[in-house]
């Protein structure tokens, strides 16, 4: 069983805490750093290997700052995504636009940027020409229906609004290639937090097996396959983390005997991954507010949904730590909560801990990825900063906590005075 560490002490984050109040998000910088170094040097075998950072996962500018150091692109899925990409000073490949349903204007600025544009529809080749016109190089996503099982948060592929049919995908390649598009990539997605390795390794030779397809039949050579997100991360203590080296061994194997043996060689491997990149490297502190003992025992935190919605949205769970009591038995049973006006907000049901007390510090783990970027202010919950802990231990506030005048930024008080009834 891998233990859940921290990776500041208890002094350390009271010390934290004393200039950042708590509930935060904090950010290892260091561990992000060499886990984004061990994933490029698994795949560098592959001449142009890129992952591009699924920036909904932590849409911080700091955190991708840091990935972009290490070579990392951006996947964005919309404007404000874009936008984002644009700010930190990036452009041209380094990002990848994998929308859906997606409106001209973001088409538009991705174009602009000089992105990547990934298309999720037949429909849309008209419908980018008709707007913006098309770019030079164009990549598609493929939705292999019944032929990939799915998994739980993704569901079955068929069901999935993602991606082109297989037919469809044949037909747009040749289509574009009519058009005079000169670039092509293909790109696919059909599991989220998906924990076994095989997995990974079916779906890029599901990809290859395509890409022949694609060029015996269309004369399009493919010269980028994106193999999508949706690496899992071990939530649980007893989870095992995806082996990057022993997918990467495989797929290169895969590589060499459809790829290199059909002549269809160079072809760079991409990767959009947002939660296996930073999801293990953030957390969520947070303190005890109030213990409350009914028909359960309940820990009231001074967090809430907002900050993490998981365990409410999918039952997920998080690892929780009690600063300083690591060491004490897990004695009571505890349903983990926040403060907003809805039962399901809790990070825990039925959880063994030890017995906890008003300002105890408690940590929730894995909260690096779909943890601040998802909440959302309903019953007026507030965002909490996000602070990064640099790699020679200082911190920096990289997000500050929003205030009720956000909140209210988009009504018009002003207004109301005026406002006759
Ligand atoms: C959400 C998403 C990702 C990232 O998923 P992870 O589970 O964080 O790896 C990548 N690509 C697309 C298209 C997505 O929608």
């Amino acid at each position: 069983m891998a233990a859940k560490k921290l990776p500041f002490s208890k002094e350390q984050i009271k010390n934290i805490i004393k200039i950042h109040p708590t509930p935060f998000h904090i950010y290892d910088e260091k561990a992000i750093r060499e886990n984004a170094r061990n994933f490029k040097k698994a795949f560098s075998w592959n001449k142009g290997f890129k992952e591009y950072y699924a920036i909904k996962a932590a849409p911080n500018p700091y955190l991708m700052k840091i990935l972009r150091e290490e070579g990392f692109g951006i996947d964005c899925s919309s404007v404000a995504e874009l936008e984002l990409a644009k700010r930190v000073g990036m452009s041209g490949d380094e990002i990848i636009l994998t929308s859906n349903d997606t409106p001209a204007y973001e088409f538009q600025l991705a174009k602009n940027l000089g992105a990547i544009i990934n298309l999720d529809d037949i429909s849309h080749i008209d419908f980018l020409e008709e707007n913006v016109g098309l770019p030079e190089t164009i990549c598609m996503r493929y939705n292999p229906g019944d032929l990939k099982q799915g998994n739980l948060i993704i569901g079955h592929p068929e069901d999935a609004k993602y991606g082109f049919t297989h037919n469809q995908i044949i037909e747009g390649y040749r289509i574009l290639k009519g058009k005079g598009v000169k670039h092509f990539g293909i790109h696919t997605m059909v599991a989220s937090n998906e924990l076994d390795p095989d997995y990974f390794i079916e779906t890029a030779e599901l990809l290859f097996k395509l890409i022949v397809e694609v060029y015996e039949e269309t004369g399009v050579k493919i010269e980028f396959a994106n193999l999508g997100g949706g690496i899992g991360i071990p939530y649980k203590p007893e989870e095992k983390a995806v082996d990057l080296e022993y997918v990467s061994a495989e797929i290169e194997k895969l590589f060499n005997k459809m790829i290199v043996g059909n002549g269809l060689a160079p072809l760079k491997i991409f990767f959009e991954l947002g939660r296996a990149i930073t999801g293990p490297y953030g957390y969520l502190v947070t303190k005890v507010r109030h213990i409350k003992n009914t028909y359960k025992s309940f820990v009231g935190l001074d967090s809430c949904m907002v900050d993490l919605m998981r365990p409410a949205l999918y039952g997920a769970y998080h690892h929780i730590s009690a600063v300083g009591k690591e060491n004490e038995a897990a004695t009571e049973k505890y349903d983990v909560t926040g403060s907003l006006c809805e039962n399901n907000d809790k990070f825990a049901i039925g959880r063994m801990l030890p017995e906890l007390e008003p300002n105890d510090i408690v940590v929730i783990h894995d909260a690096g990825a779909h943890g601040h970027s998802m909440g959302f202010n309903y019953n007026g919950k507030l965002k909490s900063a996000e602070l990064l802990l640099r790699e020679n231990g200082e911190v920096t506030e990289i997000r500050r906590a929003e205030t009720i005048e956000d909140y209210f930024a988009t009504l018009d008080f002003a207004g109301l005075k005026n406002f006759q009834i």
